[in-house]
């Protein structure tokens, strides 16, 4: 293949993008310092869309690389016998829901965390913006039969909304971490990863300009 001119591949690049074989992200953006080991209960799926994969800031990884027990799936449209397949009961998992809110706009069935049995639920999270998950949701219709698992703001582990946000404004990390400790009914069990993501964001933000306090961007 021929290259544009002044387009040419420069020698070494490949070094450059070197990657760190354990989180797989470029070594400078490396997160592997904050991975804070957890013993989850509820198995965790997550399905990631496919341009979360390469986002800086996106916290799955480090929820995945955190984990004891959590899978991810990439992807938009899943082959539904796949999919099927994958959200079937197996041993001890006889209940699979979907951590999503209840009042976006596609109806369906909801659960609540105290009605389930932590060590034989299996708890599958949409990695994307919302509108990307919204989209998912709706391309992938066993998604929607799923029992959905709302966060409830006055949840036994209440001391882990530390930050004035909405649960709809929570990444992808915090929101689990509130959902396995209500389901679980063990907050203490997140509080060392969440601390671990609230460090990495630091860490992150510490490339750019501190902000005001109550400034918008
Ligand atoms: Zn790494």
């Amino acid at each position: 293949m021929s290259h544009p001119a002044g387009h040419t591949p420069l020698r070494g690049s490949s070094k450059l993008r070197a990657h760190c074989p354990r989180c797989e992200r470029p070594l400078r953006a490396c997160l592997c310092a904050w991975i804070a080991p957890t013993a989850n209960e509820t198995p965790l799926l997550i399905l990631q869309h496919p341009l979360e994969v390469r986002q800086a800031k996106g916290s799955a990884r480090l929820l995945q690389l955190s984990l004891r027990h959590c899978h991810t799936l990439v992807g938009e449209c899943f082959d539904p016998a796949a999919l099927q397949a994958t959200l079937a009961p197996q041993g001890p998992l006889q209940q699979t829901v979907l951590l999503y809110p209840a009042h976006e706009a596609l109806p369906g069935p909801s659960v609540s965390a105290h009605t389930l049995v932590a060590a034989q639920t299996r708890l599958v999270v949409l990695d994307g913006t919302w509108r990307k998950s919204l989209r998912m949701l709706h391309l992938n219709p066993l998604l929607q039969k799923l029992p959905r698992l709302s966060l409830h703001p006055d949840a036994p582990s209440r001391y882990l909304i530390r930050k004035a946000h909405r649960p709809d404004q929570l990444s992808t990390l915090e929101a689990t971490c509130m959902a396995l400790a209500e389901l679980e009914q063990t907050p203490d069990r997140y509080a060392p990863l969440l601390a671990a993501f609230d460090a990495f964001v630091a860490a992150q933000a510490g490339f750019h300009a501190t902000r005001a306090p109550g400034t918008c961007p």
